[in-house]
């Protein structure tokens, strides 16, 4: 168990907590107050920047020396970074994570393996590596949410009782409401998908590289449904495109990108730059086009449009699936009742606070969350230290101090050795971190940022410094 390990001088050496209440009322809700600023670095922007970052955040954390038992479910990038957020600022707390997966995978790696710059084997780590040794590692998925008794069960029939909850289990990538589809197609008829995993975008690069030598029809595109990271389908099309134009194979190729709307980005400036990318190096772009069914065996490719069905034969086709919550989370009583979140049983959080909205020791951290935009590491980054210190604010009987702007952000990758830093909020203004990197402008700084400063910086963000 993690917990049995070694304390690292850096794990011992918490400065001491400035209260020292216990928790007995875990319905002590705080309003929401909006507060202080934040140092403003996105997951990228901060790989250069990291020491500002770290100070801005010191300065802002809020302690408790509180022995409340916090379970976090999910022990990816967000419940990663809490458990380590936590673990420094309320050492007496018992602090439990629950996830089965062994290894972590850095996700936004995924790109650069299914388009041939990264190794599979560079986005993968482990995950006892990033827990703190004061926390608690149960090896076994959530099977049930029992908010009203404070209570989870886990896959092996262990009832772990909680006093704060932070849910951080992520999305659930739906493959099979494609009708045809399934995750073992992935590597067969044509059929690419980087979202599943290291060993599919692995696969999706070999696939990647017979259309290039073949040539042909190639789809992109994405699903209708909130997703993670709404940026990494464009940039496996203009990989595509680049890998085929560099080779001296773009004749033999039509490139096809199907969008759910009718826009190729939900922030107008960068969808106006992407239209022109996309126009200017030949890739053509149906928009209203949501994808309904493969037929692998015959190579075809059914969309929903505004005017009924639209078939089309594929050579080469990046899947991605339609996301929603996991089946724990859709079972429960967590998910918006109703609106937008609904659907899809994202959880009900606050889109500012984080909390939820009716069970007030519970909060959300990353893709789960039932919130405008927001669906990426650098939101995790982010949502993070607003969720701890507003769990903190309420276990110390305080109003909420901390506030999410909808910060994200994504190095748009155009080619290998080009990006767009896009950062935006959840107005869908441009957040720019740097002022000499233009947003909309295409720079081989962005590019180091994303090939050479996101990992590092994202392994800090892991151990909860940033
Ligand atoms: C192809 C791709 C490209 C991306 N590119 C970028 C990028 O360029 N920039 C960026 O910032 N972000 C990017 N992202 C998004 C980023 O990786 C995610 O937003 C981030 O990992 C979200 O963190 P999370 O903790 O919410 O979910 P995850 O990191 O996915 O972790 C969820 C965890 O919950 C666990 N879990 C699931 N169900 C249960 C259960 N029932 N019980 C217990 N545990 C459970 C899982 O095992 C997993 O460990 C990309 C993602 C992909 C797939």
């Amino acid at each position: 168990m993690a917990g049995n390990r070694q304390k690292s001088p850096r794990e011992t050496a918490a400065p001491k907590p400035s209260t020292a209440s216990e928790v007995t009322n875990a319905s002590a809700t705080g309003g929401f107050a909006p507060t202080r600023r934040q140092a403003l670095f996105g997951l990228a922007a901060a790989g250069a920047a990291t020491g500002l970052s770290l100070n801005a955040s010191r300065e802002a954390q809020a302690r408790s020396a509180s022995s409340a038992h916090i379970v976090i479910a999910g022990a990816g990038a967000g419940g990663l970074t809490a458990a380590s957020q936590l673990s420094r600022r309320m050492p007496n707390a018992r602090i439990t994570i629950i996830d089965r997966q062994e290894h972590h995978y850095f996700q936004p790696g995924y790109t650069l393996i299914g388009s041939g710059v990264w190794r599979e084997g560079q986005v993968i780590d482990s995950t006892e590596r990033f827990l703190p040794a004061n926390v608690d590692w149960v090896r076994a998925d959530i099977a049930e949410f029992d908010p009203e008794g404070n209570r989870v069960v886990t896959s092996t029939g262990q009832d772990i009782a909680y006093d704060f909850l932070i849910v951080a289990i992520g999305v659930h990538l739906d493959y099979e409401a494609v009708e045809g589809m399934e995750r073992g197609l992935i590597g067969s008829h044509g059929i690419a998908s980087i979202y599943a995993g290291p060993g599919e975008a692995a696969t999706s690069w070999r696939l990647m590289e017979e259309f290039i030598e073949n040539g042909g029809q190639g789809h992109f595109g994405r699903p209708a449904s909130e997703m993670k990271c709404a940026g990494a389908p464009l940039k496996f099309a203009l990989l595509t495109e680049d890998r085929l134009t560099t080779r001296g194979r773009r004749d033999g190729a039509e490139l096809h990108y199907h969008a759910h709307n009718q826009g190729l980005f939900a922030v107008t400036p960068v969808n106006e730059k992407v239209r022109q990318i996309f126009e200017n190096r030949g890739i053509n772009a149906r928009y209203e086009h949501v994808i309904h069914a493969v037929d692998p065996g015959n190579k075809r490719v059914t969309y929903r449009t505004p005017d009924g069905l639209a078939e089309f034969d594929y050579d080469f086709i990046h899947l991605v699936p339609p996301m929603r919550a996991p089946d724990a989370i859709v079972d429960s009583p967590l998910p918006w009742q109703d609106g937008p979140f609904a659907a899809d049983s994202w959880l009900e959080v606050d889109m500012h606070n984080l909390q939820h909205r009716r069970y007030p020791n519970i909060f959300g951290i990353g893709d789960i969350n039932g919130v405008p935009r927001g669906k990426t590491a650098a939101s995790v980054k982010w949502q993070a230290p607003v969720a701890v210190t507003n769990l903190i604010d309420v276990i110390e009987g305080r109003e909420m101090s901390a506030s999410y702007n909808g910060y994200t952000s994504c190095p748009l990758v155009t080619r290998v050795g080009t990006a767009m830093l896009v950062e935006f909020d959840y107005d869908g203004n441009l957040t720019p971190s740097f002022p000499f990197i233009d947003p909309l402008q295409e720079s081989w700084v962005s590019w180091v940022i994303e090939e050479k400063a996101l990992l590092p910086t994202y392994n800090a963000m892991l151990r909860g410094y940033a």
